[in-house]
């Protein structure tokens, strides 16, 4: 059935988005906002807006009923949820699908399998996909977690099954502090996530982070688009996403790719998909799968040239993956960087007005982002603000191409993280692509010891 009207369950610069594709595509749109977002840029382009709710999330953008009435009283016949928020919520992707409005999104049973980390793994592994290794469940016992780590060698990592934004992590160095941070795991998990379920995994050196962006079709026909390298991370956090990985040669991608592929292919996974690896020493280790659209996905269309959100829609009203993966071809380079309202040294929140401000342009420049001069960021939600993606030929133009678009880059009346971007690229490791997922940490402590001259 062809969507005519989309609800966008969600804000900031991947609301905007979804409302970008919709336009492009005749979709109607429908922005639900918190009293905090009533001036956000997408709720002021969407042809119609229904308020949900105060500021709180919990009582707007996660309150499955407003959203759901709102959906009801505006007609809308499909819903988006973006990224964070209700995404990954296989209870609402049910709901929506009840009231018999389409749900841009995959299958809710496999947003629930792969919504449980260890579940997940053991789909991965019955899929064919090479795992950390680990326990091959939950944790039961102490006594059963000391087995497992000795086998798998010290240091391990304690995850919570539910986890999720780089939370709920122990990296244990030894058998004598097993017991001690598996219990602070478990708690730290409850807390959070309402789930003490964890498990155990090899806590692997010093690897990078690479992920495939996957496209399935629901009906056993899957593609992939390659992979993004999202190793520059602070706090298991992505800062700065590039495609391709500087590391992953044509072999390895068309042969790790075409597992992936695969994979969803039998699991008929229907929609937009991320396999998430670690790579060290030219292996790959599955550590979980996100079943929705990513914030780094910008790079990936860079250099495919597709719509990825388009993607979405186009399976969800069942058009069909709009190419074959022969149809695939990825050239150029691609980097996006993070815009955080933070203190680009101390990393705290810095929300505010925006007094100035100047986007950049040109060639194979893109911003993604709400921002406009007078806007508020409002306190309560993340702090990304927008995006800033450039592409090149090659990773070197790439690299002088996103020097220049920061340099362009002006947003007054609140400290971002554009310095910081600025810095790292310009960095002899960075501009190497010989970076692993502690390189910015570690570049971080050393800027910090290291007096500017
Ligand atoms: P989340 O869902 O919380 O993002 P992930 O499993 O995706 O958790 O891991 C987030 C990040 O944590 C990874 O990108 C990596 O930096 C680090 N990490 C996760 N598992 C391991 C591991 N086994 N060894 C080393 N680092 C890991």
């Amino acid at each position: 059935m062809a969507i005519t009207k989309l609800l966008i369950a969600n804000r900031g610069e991947i609301a905007l988005r979804i409302h970008r594709a919709c336009h492009e595509m005749g979709i109607k749109t429908v922005a639900v906002h918190s009293t905090a977002d009533s001036d956000a840029m997408h709720v002021r382009l969407a042809d119609e807006t229904v308020c949900i709710g105060p500021p709180s999330a919990t009582d707007s953008y996660l309150n499955i009923p407003a959203i759901i009435s709102a959906a009801e009283i505006t007609h809308a016949d499909a819903i988006h949820p973006g990224y964070g928020f209700l995404s990954e919520n296989a209870q609402f992707a049910e709901i929506v699908e009840s009231h018999g409005i389409i749900w841009v999104g995959p299958k809710p049973e496999h947003i629930r399998i792969m919504g449980d980390k260890v579940e997940a793994k053991r789909t991965a592994a019955k899929l064919g996909l090479p795992l950390v290794p680990g326990s091959p469940g939950p944790l039961e016992t102490i006594a059963e977690a000391k087995e497992i780590a000795a086998a798998v060698g010290y240091p391990v990592l304690i995850k919570a099954a539910s986890g999720g934004g780089g939370r709920g992590m122990k990296v244990v160095p030894s058998e004598d502090q097993l017991e001690s941070l598996m219990a602070q795991a478990a708690s730290e998990a409850r807390a959070a996530f309402g789930d003490d379920t964890v498990y155990l995994e090899k806590y692997l050196d010093d690897p990078r982070h690479i992920e495939f962006q996957v496209f399935g079709d629901g009906e056993g026909k899957a593609i992939h688009l390659g992979e993004r390298d999202c190793s520059i991370q602070r706090r298991h956090q992505k800062v700065l996403e590039e495609a391709p990985s500087p590391v992953i040669s044509p072999e390895q991608r068309e042969h790790m790719g075409g597992i992936v592929a695969k994979a969803m292919a039998d699991m008929g996974y229907r929609g937009a998909g991320t396999i998430e690896f670690l790579y060290e020493n030219n292996e790959f280790y599955f550590i979980e799968m996100n079943t929705r659209l990513q914030v780094e996905h910008p790079v990936t269309e860079m250099i495919s040239g597709l719509d990825l959100v388009r993607e979405q829609i186009r399976i969800a009203q069942g058009d069909g993956l709009s190419c074959t993966q022969d149809e695939v071809v990825l050239h150029g380079h691609a980097i996006e960087c993070r815009i955080n309202a933070e203190d680009p040294e101390t990393f705290t929140p810095s929300p505010g007005t925006v007094q100035n401000y100047v986007a950049p342009g040109g060639m194979h420049v893109r911003v993604d982002s709400g921002l406009y001069a007078g806007y508020k960021v409002p306190p309560y939600y993340d702090s990304m603000i927008g995006k800033l993606i450039v592409y090149g030929k090659t990773r070197e133009r790439c690299i002088m191409r996103l020097r220049r678009a920061l340099e362009e880059y002006i947003i007054d009346g609140m400290k971002t993280t554009i310095p910081l971007h600025r810095r790292i690229i310009d960095d002899p490791a960075f501009q190497s692509g010989d970076y692993t997922i502690k390189w910015l940490e570690r570049w971080l402590e050393e800027q910090r010891d290291t007096p500017e001259a």
